[in-house]
């Protein structure tokens, strides 16, 4: 086991990362055992026949895998009140909500101290490796950057070039490597964009919430103060009951405590990227605030009206510093460092759905290092980032052997008409954590100590490499098929690759996607796949038009262009909606319970999704049919 969550000794938990690593396959066979005596009296188990066995073996030959939907009738009668053990050995009082956006609403997943034990751990692993120094040496010819024990060799990655920029290494004159920059964080303060999500009773009385099941845990201040990663944000302004005024009173105090911010976070990226496109729109008023020291009628919930009272006085030379830095920026290019002087680097989950807002994110950063955080789910965490150098395209997040009992679920490599590989799963046979195979594509299965057993998240990931004996996976997609009609296959990856293209065309002309979602229409004989574009600015139709066939043409795999061409698949449809719509999709997913930091744009609007299909719907300001196959 790792750290206390109180004490935190850097040096120690990266030992025992090490040390954890290098047995993984032991680790996880304890692991296993241990989850599967501590819940041996659950009903679940006791059904399967284990007998009390705990060995893998048997584990894998008695328990099925399973999705939340042959647990859910589990989970309800949890939700409702039977107290028996029903997943786990003592009762669950807690669930946590996932986002969701992929089904279309939240899922009720079980909760218990495990899981915040665990995710502290996650926690400490990945800052004791941004904090932490790295020494480093050279070989005859490559460079290798040395952790304690862990070698990383540039000549794996790439695109050498650009970790070597973004890492800062120092060259003497003579060809040797000086010094590679860290992270470190002195004492001070996290401009972090946390929303404690309403928690509700459930019929049966449990307490239900989103992420904020971490922050209302009882250790979860100590163990940020720890991780010297404490908001700059008083519990009133987290945990409020309007998001909006939460994110406002979150930027007011990240500007009276501008010179203490150390870095700037989020769980996910989105939530900086919408903070700051916020602070464009009300960054006067924040201004006006501090002059007079003076809170805005706007933010009108009485306890952070209270809270913010005392941190708030008349303060006119921070408000015309701040008033300056603004006017002084260039299409507000590297904002957060001229707010934030002393921030060292932005942190949240960058990869996986969130890379569409890397861009934007790029530029508020200006200079300053991204860093991605950790790879989990509600359902538990995964991985820790522990190259923390890596920008977000190359993150890998190290497989944490103890917090949980992982298998993967081998996607077998197909050829595609391009001759690269394309996967697929065709006999969902799992491997175990040590037995994967770099370069290949897997399903992870979960099981952890809140009463999931070989759960399939949903997630694919790519085995990048092994730190020690665990692998280090790269986030791949959702393993669910996004648009899909004919013989067409096309992933939440692909759609976000074809949006970057034809992104560009809009870039020539200063203008973005602020974000988009997708949805294929079958109301008419063939279908197509439509695509909704929320946009910076006014675009002409002639480009619009240029994008929406170059979306059409983005999509390359051979099932979408061959029905494309006998027109078995219809043209794409590009449908601009007006600026705010994705604002109106957020709203509607808070109403639901989805925590705004755990939020994920629905990248593919089922028809069951009819509130969030009708919002796009009723948006729409122009739509352009492609003539890329005419
Ligand atoms: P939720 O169920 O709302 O807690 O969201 C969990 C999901 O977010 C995971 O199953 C992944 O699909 C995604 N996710 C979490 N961490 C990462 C990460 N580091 N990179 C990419 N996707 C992630």
């Amino acid at each position: 086991m790792l750290e206390n969550v109180e004490e935190f000794d850097m040096d120690k938990v990266i030992e025992e990362f090490e040390s954890l690593t290098e047995d993984a396959e032991r680790v996880q066979r304890e692991t296993l055992k241990r989850i599967l005596e501590d819940n041996a009296s659950a009903e679940y188990l006791q059904s399967l026949g284990l007998n009390g066995r705990t060995d893998p073996e048997s584990f894998k030959a008695c328990v099925p895998l399973v999705t939340h939907r042959e647990l859910e009738p589990y989970i309800y009668r949890i939700i409702d009140g039977d107290t028996s053990p029903i997943l786990t050995g003592k009762p669950i009082t807690t669930m946590s909500l996932s986002s969701g956006t992929t089904q279309g609403k939240p899922k009720y997943v079980p909760w218990n101290d495990e899981l915040f034990e665990t995710t502290m751990q996650t926690y400490q692993t990945s800052f004791a490796f941004r904090n932490s120094f790295t020494e480093k040496r050279i070989s005859e010819d490559s460079v290798f950057l040395v952790r304690k024990g862990l070698v990383f060799d540039h000549s794996s990655i790439s695109c050498a070039s650009l970790v070597l920029s973004v890492i800062k290494v120092t060259w003497h004159s003579s060809g040797k490597l000086e010094k590679a920059s860290e992270f470190p964080i002195k004492n001070g303060k996290a401009l972090s964009f946390v929303y404690g999500s309403k928690q509700f009773q459930t019929k049966g009385g449990l307490a239900a919430s989103a992420t904020s099941n971490v922050f209302r845990s009882a250790g979860y201040k100590c163990g940020m103060r720890a991780l010297q990663s404490l908001s700059c944000s008083p519990d009133e302004v987290i945990f409020g009951s309007d998001v909006f005024q939460s994110l406002y009173c979150h930027l007011l105090c990240g500007l009276i405590f501008r010179e203490e911010v150390q870095f700037v976070s989020s769980t996910f990226a989105h939530s900086i990227v919408h903070a700051f496109r916020t602070f464009e729109q009300v960054w006067e008023e924040l201004c006006t605030d501090i002059r007079k020291g003076d809170l805005t009628n706007n933010v009108t919930v009485p306890s952070i009206r209270m809270t913010m009272s005392k941190l708030l006085k008349p303060n006119p030379d921070l408000a015309n510093l701040i008033r300056n830095k603004c006017m002084g920026l260039s299409n507000w290019y590297g904002l957060i460092p001229e707010l934030f002087p002393n921030a060292k680097y932005i942190y949240g989950i960058m990869t996986g759905s969130m890379e569409p807002y890397l861009k934007k994110l790029r530029h508020y950063a200006g200079e300053l290092p991204l860093l991605t955080a950790d790879y989990g789910s509600s359902e538990g965490w995964i991985g820790a980032n522990v190259n923390p150098k890596l920008p977000p395209e190359f993150a890998t997040y190290v497989v944490l052997p103890h917090i949980g009992y992982f298998e993967f679920i081998p996607l077998t490599e197909l050829e595609n008409s391009k001759g690269e590989p394309d996967f697929l799963c065709v006999d969902p046979q799992p491997v175990g954590l040590t037995e994967v195979k770099i370069g290949g594509e897997y399903e992870i299965v979960m099981t952890n100590p809140a009463g999931l057993y070989r759960y399939r998240l949903g997630d694919v990931v790519k085995v990048m490499g092994f730190h020690n004996s665990t692998p280090e996976l790269k986030f791949i997609r959702r393993s669910s098929l996004l648009l899909n009609i004919n013989i067409d296959k096309n992933t939440e990856k692909d759609l976000q690759l074809a949006v970057e293209a034809a992104a560009k065309l809009l870039a020539e002309e200063k203008l973005e996607v602020v974000d988009f979602s997708s949805h294929v229409d079958l109301s008419k004989e063939p279908g197509h796949y439509v695509i909704f574009w929320e946009i910076s600015g006014e675009a002409s139709a002639e480009l619009l038009s240029e994008c929406c066939n170059c979306l059409d043409k983005s999509f390359v795999d051979a099932g979408y262009t061959t029905s494309r061409k006998v027109n078995c698949i219809g043209a794409l449809e590009l449908r601009v909606v007006r600026s705010g719509t994705f604002q109106k999709i957020l709203d509607h997913y808070l109403g639901l319970g989805t925590a705004v930091s755990q939020y994920k744009t629905p990248r593919c609007v089922a028809p069951s999704n009819s509130v969030v299909l009708q919002i796009l719907t009723d948006n729409v300001v122009s739509n352009y049919l492609s003539t890329a196959f005419s």
